[in-house]
């Protein structure tokens, strides 16, 4: 992509109402565009880290046997009164508006409901179980507090997946497959600071993890033993828990997190009040057991740009970064050159050929966090070579004009 062709414009200043790193960074590096509190427009630079996430996500639970979908937004109340949740006290989120027809219908803050009454028309036996289905989906949540950019939302990318079996057994396996595949998940994404931990949530917490990382602007705190092997929420964090996982004479240190997934062993908490049932090899009528997993997508984006940034800005892992590398010619010879290697790689870099002095172009690289920066100036060509400066390190050094796609 070539700076000049887009529209995307670096901003010195992020909107004034903008606290959280994440938002003002994204906002100045030209990737997201706010529209008002916990609401925001991905730019195309954002919209390709998006992207770039669902692309793992969606690698590692079709490995599991997920099959992608995509459920409506808008919602039909009737499902949602049968499991008591369309109430405003139940659930003080919904966006709820009238239809000009007459009647309600909400905007979907989560998916339990209609998947499993969809359900409803393709499980019938017991030989279509096991199955799984998730999807990338934007969910509408009337947030009290939306001051945190884009960890927490009014409207927000969430990935969903629903898992439906025949035995609970059945169920543990296949959220011990989801486990792993969401460890690979967060460690191909650059957050290996996550860890699986004992969840709040009253009366689920012993069937529900939550997926927490390390980060000082996160809105949970956690409490972690020296090996980290046990991780808790502050929330469900006494006594009792402690000796309920054998470690009540360990000591645990405090942080905060964000809490970047969590999944749950619902069981029959959707499936029986809907009625999702299905015929055993003995032709008798039980309810589906059902799991439930989420990965909130725009949060992850927010925790990787709030954790990995500098004080020059935003500094991307590989796996996410839009570009490989931001390319910025110098001098007739150096932008004739820069002007070649990028003809062969549109792909892979951001090629910055704007009219700008190298020193701008060099302060918004920074900004925009591409994993390398690559010059071509007269004083490297003599050297037959580019100068290729890690984002992360700062360290520079010089890449022979013919060996530099090896980088990329
Ligand atoms: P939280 O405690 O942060 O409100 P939650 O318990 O409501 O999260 P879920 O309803 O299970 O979370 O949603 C699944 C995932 O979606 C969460 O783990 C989180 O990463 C993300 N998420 C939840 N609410 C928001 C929001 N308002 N904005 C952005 N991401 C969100
Ligand atoms: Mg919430």
């Amino acid at each position: 992509m070539k700076l000049s062709e887009t529209f995307i414009k670096t901003l010195r200043e992020a909107p004034k109402d903008e606290i959280a790193k994440n938002g003002a960074l994204l906002s100045r590096a030209g990737y997201i565009h706010k529209e008002m509190a916990g609401v925001y427009d991905f730019l195309p630079l954002g919209l390709m880290v998006l992207e770039k996430i669902k692309a793992v996500i969606r690698e590692e639970l079709n490995k599991i046997g997920g099959q992608e979908v995509m459920l409506s937004a808008l919602q039909n109340p009737e499902l949602w009164e049968k499991t008591g949740r369309f109430s405003d006290q139940e659930v003080d989120i919904w966006f709820k508006t009238e239809l000009s027809s007459g009647g309600v219908v909400g905007l979907a803050p989560t998916h339990e409901e209609p998947i499993t009454n969809l359900m409803k028309t393709y499980i019938s036996s017991y030989k279509d179980l096991p199955l799984a289905v998730y999807q990338f989906q934007t969910k509408f949540r009337n947030e009290k507090r939306a001051k945190s950019g884009i960890l927490r939302g009014r409207e927000f990318l969430m990935k969903d997946m629903y898992s439906f079996h025949a035995t609970e057994e059945d169920l543990d396996r296949y959220y011990a497959e989801v486990e792993k595949a969401y460890d690979r998940i967060y460690a191909r994404l650059g957050l290996t600071e996550t860890y699986k931990t004992f969840a709040s949530g009253g009366i689920f917490a012993k069937y529900s993890h939550e997926y927490q990382t390390f980060l000082p602007v996160g809105e949970d705190t956690i409490y972690y033993n020296s090996d980290k092997s046990v991780v808790v929420n502050k929330e469900v964090f006494n006594e009792e828990v402690l000796k309920d996982l054998g470690v009540e004479n360990e000591a645990f240190t405090e942080t905060a997190a964000a809490e970047v997934g969590n999944i749950f062993k619902l069981k029959y908490k959707y499936s029986e009040p809907l009625g999702l049932q299905f015929n055993d090899e003995n032709n008798e009528q039980k309810t589906v057991y059902m799991g439930c997993y989420g990965i909130g997508v725009s949060r992850v984006m927010g925790v990787i740009a709030e954790k990995f940034a500098d004080e020059k800005g935003l500094c991307w892992p590989e796996t996410v970064a839009p570009f490989k590398a931001q390319l910025i010619g110098i001098g007739e010879k150096g932008t004739a050159e820069a002007e070649k290697f990028y003809a062969t790689h549109e792909e892979t870099v951001l090629f910055d050929d704007r009219n700008l002095r190298p020193g701008e172009k060099f302060a918004d690289a920074e900004l925009m966090g591409m994993p390398y920066r690559i010059v071509i100036s007269d004083k490297t060509l003599a050297e037959g070579a580019a100068e290729v400066t890690a984002r992360k390190t700062g360290e520079s050094k010089m890449i022979t004009i013919d060996k530099l796609a090896e980088i990329l």
